[in-house]
């Protein structure tokens, strides 16, 4: 049996077609169903549904074989015994530095002065300000970034954007890239040794339905 871990929403979404090119069809929908365990028309297949960012847990203490989770989870995490061998190029957007229109970023940086920056992201968000030698303080959230600067928590989030359509609902601009985000597919080492008959070629179904798709 392998137990592949998925979240809900975009990725289940974008997940489905990949999971039908390796022939592989859920039984139920996650977003109308409410069981968390759910098999699929392939008897050695099941689904598991989780939070994103508990993916790379799962993964990692083998009670998930294989699972896909953002680049932005997956870059937070210790993945220890975990490979990443695909990147599924689904659930694209960017990491982005965002502040409030107004906000002089440019000059912040200029000045060397120290900014107060709300993410969820705290270790990317450090190496990316560490590296451009700027000094932050970094504030630890769970959610609704775009709030942060508003209210005076912060002076700047670092958060995923794809049409920026949160940012400027909040009157808010994106001044730095980040990073590329897509979720990546994740296998548990010890298990895909053991199971490699059963996980390699879904693999290479995976691998083949992304080409297919880049091609297209
Ligand atoms: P949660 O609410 O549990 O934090 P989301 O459903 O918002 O998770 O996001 C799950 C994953 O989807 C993220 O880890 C990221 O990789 C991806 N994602 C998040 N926001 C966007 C977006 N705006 N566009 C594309 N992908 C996104
Ligand atoms: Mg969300």
């Amino acid at each position: 049996m392998i137990t592949i871990a998925l979240s809900k929403g975009r990725i289940f979404e974008e997940t489905k077609p990949l999971l039908a090119a390796a022939g592989i069809v859920p039984n139920e929908d996650p977003e109308t169903s409410r069981k968390l365990i759910i098999g699929t028309n392939h008897e050695d297949v099941r689904l598991i549904i989780v939070r994103a960012s508990d993916v790379p847990t799962y993964v990692r203490y083998g009670a998930a074989d294989m699972g896909i989770a953002g680049k932005d989870v997956l870059d937070e995490q210790d993945l220890q015994g975990v490979y990443q061998p695909l990147d599924l190029q689904i659930a694209r957007c960017k990491m982005m530095v965002a502040v409030r229109e107004g906000f002089d970023y440019q000059a912040c940086l200029r000045s060397g002065a120290r900014l107060k920056v709300a993410t969820k992201y705290v270790k990317t968000a450090r190496q990316h300000f560490a590296a451009k030698g700027m000094h932050v303080d970094l504030i630890k959230l769970y959610g609704s970034m775009e709030l942060a600067p508003l209210v005076g928590l912060a002076d700047a989030i670092v958060d995923l954007v794809s049409t920026g359509g949160t940012l400027k609902a909040n009157h808010l601009v994106a001044v730095e890239h980040v990073a590329d985000v897509s979720s990546y597919l994740v296998v548990n080492q010890a298990s895909f040794k053991l199971n490699k008959n059963l996980i390699q070629p879904m693999m290479d179904a995976f691998a083949q339905a992304v080409k297919n798709r880049s091609n297209a």
